[in-house]
């Protein structure tokens, strides 16, 4: 497979604007013809084995008849409707099925369309809340550094300030509070001082605090990064003495990608708003949730104006709700739990020896996550088609190589994701 004389189509490179990227210096991009299982096939019939989810969602991987047939009998009944004033069975179903496996207080469901787009709903919802009690002054968020939480105004205010483009989008971004990550790693011995940086910024600006906005456990996009989950349980207990709300973006950490279900279970600290979105339809189709408790959504709603103030136009999808529900109830049945320990056993013997190479300055896993953390940021174009020139699909970012694969991997599939993982690293 000769990746560089591969033939982009012309009018992609002069006409779509890709993640990230130059329109006048593009990154290449490679042509995908079909995905099924955990293969990718490229336009000229190169496979790759899936080493991304596509950012986290596909974990069935790609093509799965259970999901398709959801997605296509609901389009038999109806693709979409209003979900002002009208309901639906499929939004019904999936909520009945998600309350029952987030944490119990989480009584109140709201559709939104992103992950991006329920960050903003949980930020609205935590001003809202103060609002509704009579303190319009706490309005303000504070969160650690190196965090993401997606890429419209409000969810990129509280993403790392330096990764997380404030430099460039500036005056013009919210300024929120920032105290340093938690130092203690998940694996790693707890370190009482990590609180101090939140709980010297509590005992200082509570008044003008809505919430505290954290990635449970795993920080994602921000640099994935794995920290002690003593720090939720503390920070939960700094909220509740400063009168702060707690949002977890479980967006990425959801559904069994960390080893539990959700990230909030490695701490068992239940928030009091909470994201979730990307594995939520398997990777089908765009939806996230933001889940709340009795006491926020009754208070916003109890007090002026009387009603939660966000209502997008793709609300409540029944495209998006049939195929989140066939894909979680697959997951249950999946024995996804036995997965997600198969692939962390398997990635941490296979990863180990990275720690040998030159390039190297760590090697992490976490459940089906697994992160080579290199000392120079890399290529990214050139290192893409390395690993597309070994069958691979792992698209690194920064100092990161990292793979996270559909949890229904095979074992040699997998051994073949690491052995690139390996050799294209250690070219560094
Ligand atoms: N929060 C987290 C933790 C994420 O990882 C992401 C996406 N990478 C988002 C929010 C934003 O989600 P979306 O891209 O669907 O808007």
């Amino acid at each position: 497979m000769q990746a560089m004389n591969y033939k982009i189509d012309q009018f992609d490179k002069e006409h779509l604007w890709h993640p990230y990227t130059s329109t006048t210096n593009p990154l290449p991009v490679y042509k995908v013809t079909r995905a099924s299982g955990c293969t990718i096939t490229l336009d000229d019939g190169t496979e790759l084995i899936e080493g991304m989810s596509s950012w986290w969602c596909a974990v069935h991987g790609y093509n799965h008849p259970v999901l398709n047939r959801a997605l296509e009998e609901q389009a038999g009944r109806m693709s979409h409707v209003m979900f002002g004033g009208l309901t639906h069975e499929p939004a019904v179903e999936l909520g009945k099925l998600l309350l029952g496996l987030v944490p119990p207080s989480m009584q109140k469901i709201f559709y939104a369309d992103s992950g991006s787009v329920a960050v903003e709903v949980a930020l609205k919802m935590a001003v809202q809340y103060w609002y509704a009690l009579g303190h319009p002054e706490k309005s303000n968020f504070v969160t650690i550094c190196s965090g993401y939480h997606g890429d419209t105004w409000n969810a990129m205010s509280v993403c790392d300030p330096v990764t997380g483009m404030h430099s460039i989008f500036g005056s013009a971004l919210p300024v929120r509070y920032f105290v340093p990550q938690p130092q203690s790693r998940f694996h790693d011995e707890w370190d009482e001082r990590d609180m101090l940086p939140l709980r010297r910024l509590l005992e200082e600006h509570h008044d003008e605090l809505a919430g505290l906005i954290l990635e449970p456990v795993v920080q994602g996009a921000g640099g994935m990064y794995f920290y002690h989950p003593e720090y939720l349980r503390q920070a939960a207990e700094l909220c509740r003495e400063h009168g702060l709300l707690l949002i977890f973006d479980e967006i990425a950490t959801g559904f069994g990608r960390t080893g539990k279900l959700f990230a909030w279970e490695h701490a068992g600290v239940e928030p009091d708003i909470m994201c979730i979105g990307k594995a939520l339809t398997g990777g089908y189709m765009t939806l996230s949730a933001v889940l709340t408790s009795d006491k926020v959504a009754d208070t916003i709603s109890d007090n002026y104006p009387n009603a939660f103030m966000h209502g997008p136009t793709f609300m409540g999808n029944p495209l998006a709700c049939a195929v989140a529900k066939a894909s979680t109830e697959l997951l249950l049945a999946s024995g996804w739990q036995e997965n997600v320990k198969r692939i962390e056993r398997q990635l941490m013997r296979e990863l180990a020896p990275a720690r040998e190479l030159p390039g190297v300055a760590d090697v992490r896993v976490l459940g089906a996550i697994g992160v080579i953390e290199v000392k120079e940021p890399v290529n990214m174009a050139y290192m893409q088609r390395r690993f597309v020139e070994e069958g691979v699909w792992i698209r690194p970012f920064g100092r990161l190589v990292y793979a996270m694969p559909p949890f229904i991997i095979s074992p040699e599939q997998l051994t073949r994701l690491t052995s690139a993982l390996l050799k294209v690293v250690g070219e560094l």
